[in-house]
């Protein structure tokens, strides 16, 4: 199926709780718009607090039995919902295309990396294991043992409207949580199809939820406060995380958190900038450059900068920009008007200190929230978009002379989440590893998500890792038993 109006008929457009798709509870709805055109793509439910309450009991209702499921069972449904995910990812990937903006090439990309955390965690759930040991002493036998945590609420962002969902619900499931996912209120489509999916591979109700709302503020609110929550994960912004950290200190809940970036792309003067220049675009381009792990600051060394600024110039010239469903499109819409304007201001902020414009510059005229692909030279230490994530196609270069200098221009910000490095040394390399404050790095790659890493930042972007052998434990309990000598 690919024709768009057929498409959006068959998501559902109601609240998912307890196994069970219903209206919200006053009847409140809200709608969901194409960022490219402003057109209403649907009209879904908007959930109340009422509903918050009706999902947590529905989650809770179904901890016991979940948890107590074994692992390879969960691990099998996980694995039903990966081959329906590949089977639909044509369907999935437009329909992100029209709720979020992206190329549908991207929208694609995002069907496979969100699917394999389904892929990785069916095989991560037999693993989930234990010890058993004497006690220095020899006294006692220790007993350690992983349990799910509990019902856990998931919040997710509008601009992975697949992966976010999947790098969450994944581990969740395979560790026997119950959860309720909050989508973002601009591009809940693609969980409520999702968790239509999940019901078909054989989630049994109560185990996901899905609440949709306009009041993400007022449906947390419940959710958070509820004594039978037990963990809150949350992926956004890093000053909504932290007043989420804030509420969640009351209920002494568990908490995930994926917050902003601010990634520096540096690049050495012994760098391969071949590399450098295909890393840039990838890591600068990608999503529209709204991606938490987007190179926010591009600092190059002197001797090689105007180098680089002329190749990026030339390939970010060629770049097109449109609707992500028409072909050959490399930049879609930002996701909305108050996205547009806040890039606008970033880069009006940059020129007026004294950066240079070599490219674009500017919003598109016409219908739709499109910016041009833009570079941006001699962008100074001072401006705006050096300490605020851009979120938009804005690729900002400033230089250093010293090795020293570039460190300490990189880890000049508050964020910690990724950092990219382009250097032919493999010392620098070394060096560059333990000397930048990210709890990631691409060393001469400019894309690293992967299911099987641990995703996570440091510092003001975040707690927690997703992903990888880390990311199920997120979602387990350590429990410690001490049983006497059984020679004694
Ligand atoms: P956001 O405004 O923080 O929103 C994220 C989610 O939180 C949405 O579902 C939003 O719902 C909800 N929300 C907002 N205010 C809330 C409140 N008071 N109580 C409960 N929920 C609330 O972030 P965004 O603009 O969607 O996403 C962009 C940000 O996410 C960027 O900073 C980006 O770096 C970060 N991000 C981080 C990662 C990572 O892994 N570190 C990955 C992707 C994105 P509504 O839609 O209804 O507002």
């Amino acid at each position: 199926m690919t024709d768009e109006t057929a498409l959006l008929s068959s998501v559902p457009t109601e609240l998912f709780i307890g196994g069970q798709w219903r209206p919200a509870s006053d009847g409140g709805t809200l709608d969901v718009n194409d960022p490219a055109t402003g057109m209403r793509l649907a009209t879904i439910a908007s959930a109340t607090p009422n509903d918050a309450t009706a999902a947590m009991d529905a989650a809770s209702d179904a901890f016991p039995a979940w948890s107590r499921t074994p692992a390879r069972e969960r691990g099998e449904i996980l694995r039903r919902a990966f081959d329906l995910l590949m089977e639909r990812a044509d369907d999935f990937a437009l329909l992100m295309t029209l709720e979020m903006g992206k190329p549908l090439e991207q929208s694609r990309g995002e069907v496979t990396y969100g699917g394999e955390f389904l892929r990785w965690f069916s095989e991560e759930a037999p693993r989930i294991a234990g010890r058993y040991g004497a006690n220095p002493e020899g006294s006692g036998r220790m007993i350690v043992s992983q349990h799910a945590v509990g019902p856990c609420y998931l919040i997710t962002p509008w601009n992975f409207p697949l992966a976010m969902a999947t790098r969450k619900i994944a581990p969740a499931v395979a560790a026997g949580c119950t959860v309720v996912i909050k989508p973002a209120s601009s591009t809940p489509l693609t969980t409520l199809a999702f968790a239509a999916l999940l019901e078909e591979a054989g989630v049994p109700a109560g185990v996901v939820n899905v609440l949709t709302t306009s009041s993400s503020s007022d449906v947390s609110e419940p959710i958070l406060a509820d004594p039978r929550l037990r963990k809150l994960s949350f992926t956004g912004s890093t000053s909504v995380g932290s007043s989420l950290l804030k509420q969640a200190a009351s209920g002494v809940l568990r908490t995930s958190m994926e917050l902003g970036g601010n990634a520096p792309f540096v690049v050495f003067e012994d760098a391969d900038l071949d590399a450098a220049v295909e890393g840039a675009m990838a890591a600068k381009f990608r999503n529209i450059g709204q991606a938490c792990t987007a190179a926010n600051r591009f600092l190059v060394h002197e001797s090689v900068a105007p180098k680089f600024a002329s190749r990026v110039t030339e390939r970010v010239e060629a770049m097109s920009v449109g609707r992500g469903t028409e072909d050959g499109v490399d930049i879609g819409p930002l996701i909305d008007q108050d996205a547009l304007d806040k890039v606008t201001s970033l880069v009006a902020d940059a020129v007026e200190r004294g950066a240079r414009v070599l490219a674009g510059g500017s919003a598109v005229d016409g219908e739709g929230t499109f910016f041009e692909p833009t570079v941006l030279a001699d962008v100074p230490a001072d401006a705006d978009l050096m300490r605020e994530e851009i979120f938009g196609p804005v690729l900002a270069i400033t230089t250093f002379a010293t090795e020293d200098e570039g460190v300490a221009l990189a880890n000049d910000t508050e964020y910690g989440l990724v950092s990219y490095v382009y250097t032919e040394s493999l010392a620098r390399g070394q060096r560059m590893i333990e000397r930048l404050d990210t709890g990631m790095m691409g060393l001469n790659v400019g894309v690293i998500s992967n299911a099987a890493a641990p995703f996570g930042g440091v510092k003001m972007s975040g707690l927690g890792r997703e992903g990888g052998a880390e990311g199920i434990h997120e979602y387990l309990e350590t429990k410690y038993t001490m049983t006497p000598d059984p020679f004694a």
